[in-house]
């Protein structure tokens, strides 16, 4: 057996090997293509523009623009450009070597020159070969911007030789002329095409033309100041984007340039009480070129439902998603969009309160989400997030406490918020809540269970309780008891009666004393209890308490007259028929009352009038 020796040596790529794999998994998506080698033609036009400032171009620049064409008999699709074109050195240089980047060679050589690095896409130096994606054989004729360069023409049919030779070109720039492979002819169609390009190259720096009409807007407006524009450019610009759908509510224009490039407008639309199902994403643009609406990652998970659009050169764009995931930019990013967008909320609540309090609707979803999935969100959040009761009003979170702190504090020193779902279902209820000088909010909003949760965590010495939990005195347990008029020997028996007729296991019977005016029997089921419920049937898994069977609390009150009269009550029907009446009462009053027991309750009551 030979000993191991200490050795160091470079690992070898066989060009034959890997170039197939290069072009079958470069990207997932073969329409990619088109985007990459729209790219690089932009690019080449944007380079002679800075050559041009730079004073290395002396020529005419004229129109610089980018052509799309399609050649269904000969079964070509051709990107053309007016760019600065090759010669056949930097064929060998640029295009002959997989991963070697012209665009990086350019902005390095040009580093000190270049006040925008922001124009120029190319980065990777593996886009043109995306190509070989569709086509079986790509040509490539150049020629290049510089005095007495001679046209160039290039070819390749997928393997690793090339051919090079001159060519006829009478103007300066590039033609790349795909063959298109008999398994991708799908691409030879010109409505398919259009699409893409509606895609990828709508927003592209440079006019782009395909059939005769330019495809892009060159200038969108998130690559303007925002002192340039109005609120008029903005929707204009949200109805370019979503042409189906409602004026936004307010948006915020991003713009930093430290520690990452990012632009972007970020639009809040209307979508009141609904989680719908968004057609609308947000945009995420590299350089102005599309790349994905699957913002996932990059977009803080609660502001997924806004629209508008995203524009980094800092994203990584050609990498998995668990990369992504774990991106220092992205995670950057994340945070600053969050940030930015809580301040724009605070400041549209410091500015003017009412026109807040009138979106709130609108945007108390984005601002509850936010707060349940964002700690750093929640600090900000806790300002200017509201809480709207049954008559309509709203107050901040501090507000709110202090104003009911004096009222609705328990004998724990625990100042409970009392609040309602359905204010139609808990209307009795809410009524003798407000009799007794309570108030009651509103959560009826489908993310108020889970809010209402992470406000208990959050804040101290407050809790939540739905306004039908209880009778009214153990809502808010002030360590109060009212006097009974019946003997303690009494109210033990009116239990046994009520009992025996409802004869119900689910259901757990006492006596309270109550002041009169309030039902002769209200039933309630536990906060804890129905929490449980609620939240097992949001999440949609099934779990114990999903399939607990409802127990309800029937409470008797001890003062109500009705009371006194069935225990005096000594025909056994006659006593059994009231105890039904005020149960029924009691149901209908929670809307529980259905089917044959609501007909039976109907004909007993029609039978005493
Ligand atoms: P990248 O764009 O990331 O640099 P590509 O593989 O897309 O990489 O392109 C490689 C290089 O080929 C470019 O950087 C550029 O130098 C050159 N190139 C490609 N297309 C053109 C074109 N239409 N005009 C001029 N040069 C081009
Ligand atoms: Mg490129």
């Amino acid at each position: 057996m030979e000993t191991l020796q200490n050795e160091k040596g470079q690992i070898s790529i066989h060009t034959e090997n890997i170039f197939p794999i290069i072009k079958k998994f470069l990207y997932s998506d073969h329409e990619i293509f088109l985007r990459e080698l729209v790219s690089n033609a932009v690019d080449a036009t944007q380079k002679l523009r800075q050559l041009s400032s730079f004073g290395e171009f002396g020529g005419e620049l004229g129109d610089l623009k980018v052509t799309v064409s399609l050649d269904e008999e000969a079964k070509t699709i051709t990107v053309s450009d007016n760019g600065i074109g090759m010669t056949a050195e930097e064929i060998k240089k640029y295009i002959n070597q997989i991963a070697f980047s012209g665009a990086s060679d350019f902005l390095e050589k040009y580093k000190d020159k270049t006040d925008d690095k922001g124009q120029i896409i190319g980065h990777f130096g593996l886009g043109f070969y995306s190509a070989f994606m569709v086509a079986s054989t790509v040509e490539i004729v150049s020629k290049s911007y510089r005095d007495g360069a001679e046209a160039v023409r290039w070819t390749c049919d997928g393997s690793t030789e090339f051919e090079i030779s001159p060519a006829e070109r009478s103007e300066r720039g590039t033609d790349i002329i795909l063959h298109i492979a008999s398994d991708s002819e799908e691409f030879l169609n010109k409505g398919r095409l259009q699409s893409i390009l509606d895609k990828y190259a709508r927003f592209l720096p440079v006019p782009v033309e395909f059939d005769g009409k330019t495809v892009n807007n060159t200038s969108p407006i998130w690559t303007k100041a925002p002192s340039e524009l109005t609120d008029e450019d903005y929707k204009n610009f949200y109805r370019e984007l979503y042409p189906m759908s409602e004026e936004p509510l307010f948006w915020i224009h991003l713009n930093v340039d430290y520690p990452f490039n990012l632009t972007g407008i970020l639009y809040f639309p209307r979508i009141k009480n609904e989680l719908r199902f968004q057609r609308e994403k947000i945009q995420l643009y590299s350089r102005q070129v599309f790349i994905t609406d699957e913002v996932k990652d990059v977009v803080p998970d609660f502001l997924m439902m806004l629209h508008g659009v995203i524009d980094s050169p800092d994203i990584p764009l050609n990498v998995s998603r668990s990369f992504l995931q774990a991106d220092a930019n992205v995670k950057k990013i994340n945070g600053y969009i969050t940030r930015k967008v809580a301040d724009k909320l605070n400041d549209l609540f410091n500015a003017d309160r009412k026109a807040f309090e009138e979106k709130f609707d609108d945007i108390g979803l984005f601002i509850k989400y936010g707060i349940l999935s964002d700690d750093k969100f929640w600090e900000k959040a806790r300002n200017f997030v509201l809480l709207k009761n049954t008559e309509g009003e709203f107050a901040t979170l501090d507000e709110y406490q202090e104003k009911v702190q004096a009222n609705q504090t328990d004998k724990n020193d625990m100042v409970v918020l009392l609040y309602t779902s359905d204010r139609k279902q808990q209307d009795a209820y809410i009524e003798s809540a407000r009799r007794r000088g309570y108030d009651v909010l509103q959560m009826d909003n489908i993310i108020d269970a889970h809010f209402i949760n992470a406000l208990e965590q959050k804040l101290e010495k407050v809790h939540f309780v739905r306004v039908d939990a209880d009778t009214l005195d153990k809502l808010i347990d002030k360590g109060l008891n009212n006097e009974s008029v019946l003997s303690e020997d009494d109210q033990k028996k009116l239990k046994e009666v009520f009992d025996q007729v409802l004869d119900n296991k689910m259901l757990n019977v006492s006596v309270e004393a109550m002041p009169t005016d309030e039902l002769p029997v209200t039933i309630t089921m536990p906060e804890f209890m129905r929490r449980m419920k609620d939240m097992s049937a949001l999440s949609g898994e099934s779990s114990f308490y999903g399939n607990f069977p409802a127990t309800y609390n029937v409470a008797v009150n001890a003062n109500h007259p009705l009371t006194a009269k069935i225990l005096t009550e000594t025909d056994a029907d006659t006593q059994k028929s009231l105890v039904k009446q005020v149960y029924d009462l009691a149901l209908l009053s929670q809307n529980m009352l259905t089917g044959a027991d609501l007909t039976a309750f109907v004909r007993r009551t029609v039978a005493t009038l």
